[in-house]
């Protein structure tokens, strides 16, 4: 866990890292996170008015933590309990929504109404922003941009469905679609076998390294995972009509030519009123998006609160 001290305008003031260790449960870990923010302040030179909190979970409209399969956790009332413990207003989002605030707020999309910020990491997920809201949608899960179906019945995904973007373009599913290129053609998989030590341990950076490298075999995965990127983010432009697509993510930051690819097919393949104005970015913030992300959810929430 991370946690820092954010100023108005994004800039972090003082941070603090602890490791998260699910198998403490929830109410130790909760602990944690009182130790951590508190670490931070002590640190700092200001005090916090507001917390942020961005989980890598399913949370609800009041905070709780609805389901997360990386901390084990189902139902727990993570803002109120904070909110007690810490004695600070405090509002609770997924990371990837929290890292969409970030690139909305202090990033890339600094300044602009309409946007969709995407990251492509192990999975794939993202942020809307439209008319200057962040959609949450009926029960806060807006943004699951990653699970929108590219292929009717294609390869399996994380979620119940089958096809998805994800299920393409995601960290797990290049290293899944690589593993499978390999053993169907171990001759012409030598050089990922040789990078990663074997088959099975071929990852998503496995694939980059190969192809910048000139790997035919990745380069040929790289080109078929640019496609498959650059079909799904068409529907989300005319889906949403944004003036700006912000990406980020691992596998963008491996592959950075993926955007390069996404920009002209989505030109040529959106509707032409759709795209008119788009612009295309990279993401801005890197690793401290969610961090700062966070903190500015916790700043619109203050104002909410006057
Ligand atoms: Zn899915």
């Amino acid at each position: 866990m991370k946690t820092a001290l954010v100023d108005k305008n994004g800039k972090i003031l003082s941070s603090h890292r602890y490791p998260t260790n699910p198998e403490k449960g929830a109410q130790r870990i909760i602990d944690d996170i009182v130790i951590c923010v508190e670490e931070c302040l002590d640190k700092g030179e200001e005090d916090a008015q507001a917390l942020g909190i961005g989980v890598a979970a399913q949370v609800d409209h009041s905070g709780v933590v609805l389901t997360s399969p990386n901390l084990g956790w189902e139902n727990v009332p993570l803002r109120e309990t904070l909110e007690q413990k810490l004695k600070l207003p405090a509002v609770v989002t997924n990371d990837v929504r929290a890292a969409s605030w970030g690139e909305w707020r202090f990033g890339a999309g600094k300044g602009v109404d309409d946007l969709v910020v995407v990251f492509v990491g192990t999975g794939v997920g993202g942020g809307v922003v439209s008319g200057g809201r962040m959609l949450e949608g009926c029960s806060n899960c807006a943004g699951e941009i990653g699970h929108t179906t590219l292929i009717v019945d294609g390869r399996n995904c994380s979620c119940p469905n089958k096809g998805c973007l994800e299920a393409y373009v995601g960290g797990w599913a290049i290293a899944e679609r690589a593993q499978e290129a390999v053993r169907a053609n171990p001759e012409e998989g030598n050089a990922l076998i040789s990078l990663a030590g074997a088959a099975e341990k071929i990852t998503a950076a496995s694939v980059s390294k190969a192809c910048h490298d000139g790997d035919n075999l990745s380069s040929r995965l790289v080109k078929e995972t640019a496609q498959f990127l650059s079909s799904g983010l068409v529907g989300i432009v005319n889906s949403f009509n944004p003036c700006l697509l912000v990406i980020g993510g691992g596998v963008i930051d491996g592959l950075p030519e993926l955007i390069e690819t996404a920009e002209p097919f989505i030109k040529k393949r959106a509707l032409k009123v759709a795209a008119k104005n788009l612009k295309v970015a990279k993401a801005a913030l890197g690793n401290d998006a969610g961090i700062v992300g966070a903190a500015a959810l916790a700043q619109d929430h203050l104002k909410e609160l006057v």
